[in-house]
């Protein structure tokens, strides 16, 4: 399709064209009902079996031990950082957190609204531009879990291994990298995300919760607010957000058809290497802000030598198709992301045109 544009959003982000044009194909007449998906009861057959084969699908592509609920929430990922301290900061208890970035920060502020909070390990002091070594994690044994964030998004800072918590339930914001990679989910009591960046549009957000973080739940929260509410009805206790659900269902059938989560890490790592190595081979006319060791293959950010000439490349990319690549407006500068939908000849684009640009400004 020739006028694709180079789509770098962050979130919203890029869907794969061939989940696009088969939604297209399905939009009004849903496998010959005569309707489409976002017109049939949620109680129904039809849509049942959509709901049903994204949770196997997803099990299957993340390697989901048996053991854990895949639930289908709406209000984001932000509504988890209040449902995690309400359903699981129990009196007595502390909520540990990692602080890594913005996201993290956003969880940490609303889990202090309900109960006490401790930072297990900080990057504030560094601005960010490093995730903690997991031996500087310093966890208090009287934790009710422990909270990170695996890939700031905003930062472009990413943990490239998760620490092992023991008896402290490990509790993943992977909204801007689940499915990037294979992930040992077994070492997480819960991990979730919301589905507009890997998973889907927005609209529902992922939560697999291991069933024994489940049991022994306040009861005096409101009903949706819940987890329990939604893994004793299959996340069908209120209307779903169905046809966001159908669209995670065609992007993991996507997934799988490319290989699985090996083949899109490596597809992942190939892609943001051309976009890294434009920067590292610059002699600093493109500086990578973020300790090397924490570069995410998500969200890479980078900075030009003053705002003018990022403003310049901004508008000579949006002029060439180029989408999406200027900093979160919390810290400026440029961002690109390359998510698993993103494909490797817009990252290639990408790349001549950052050489391009420096040859004609240095
Ligand atoms: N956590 C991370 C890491 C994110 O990147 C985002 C959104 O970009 C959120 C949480 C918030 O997600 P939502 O907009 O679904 O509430």
């Amino acid at each position: 399709m020739g006028n694709r544009a180079y789509n770098f959003n962050a979130g919203p982000a890029a869907l794969p064209l061939e989940v696009l044009q088969r939604a297209q194909e399905e939009f009004v007449d849903f496998k010959g009902i005569g309707m489409s998906i976002m017109e049939i009861s949620h109680r129904s057959s039809e849509y049942e079996q959509v709901h049903n084969e994204t949770q196997a699908l997803l099990k299957r592509i993340f390697g989901i031990p048996d053991g854990y609920q895949i639930l289908f929430l709406t209000g984001g990922a932000s509504s988890q950082f209040s449902m995690i301290p309400m359903n699981f900061l129990k009196a007595g208890k502390v909520g540990s957190y990692v602080l890594t970035g913005a996201w993290a920060e956003k969880a940490v502020q609303e889990a202090a609204l309900f109960g006490e909070v401790a930072l297990a390990a900080s990057s504030k002091e560094q601005k960010f531009m490093k995730i903690p070594a997991l031996s500087e994690i310093n966890l208090d044994p009287n934790s009710a879990y422990l909270h990170i964030t695996s890939n700031e998004t905003i930062e472009g800072a990413q943990f490239q291994s998760f620490p092992d918590t023991g008896n402290i339930p490990l509790i993943g914001d992977m909204s801007s990298d689940i499915l990037s990679r294979p992930v040992d989910v077994s070492k997480f009591s819960m991990i979730y995300a919301g589905a507009q960046k890997n998973l889907g549009p927005s609209g529902v957000t992922v939560a697999i919760i291991k069933d024994d973080l489940l049991v022994d739940l306040p009861k005096t929260i409101p009903t949706m607010m819940r987890y329990e509410t939604h893994s004793k009805n299959n996340s069908l206790y209120n209307t779903p957000p169905a046809y966001s659900i159908y669209m995670v269902n065609l992007v993991l059938k996507w997934i799988e058809e490319q290989g699985g989560l090996t083949v899109i890490e490596k597809n992942n790592i190939e892609k943001s290497g051309l976009i890294y190595s434009a920067i590292d081979s610059s002699n600093g006319f493109y500086r990578g802000p973020v300790d090397l060791g924490s570069r995410s293959n998500m969200n890479i950010t980078f900075r030009l030598q003053d705002e003018e000439l990022e403003k310049k490349f901004i508008k000579e990319t949006e002029g060439q198709g180029f989408v999406g690549l200027k900093g979160h407006r919390s810290v400026g500068g440029l961002r690109a992301s390359t998510y698993n939908a993103v494909p490797y000849a817009s990252c290639k684009a990408l790349a001549e045109f950052m050489t391009d640009f420096q040859q004609r400004n240095s």
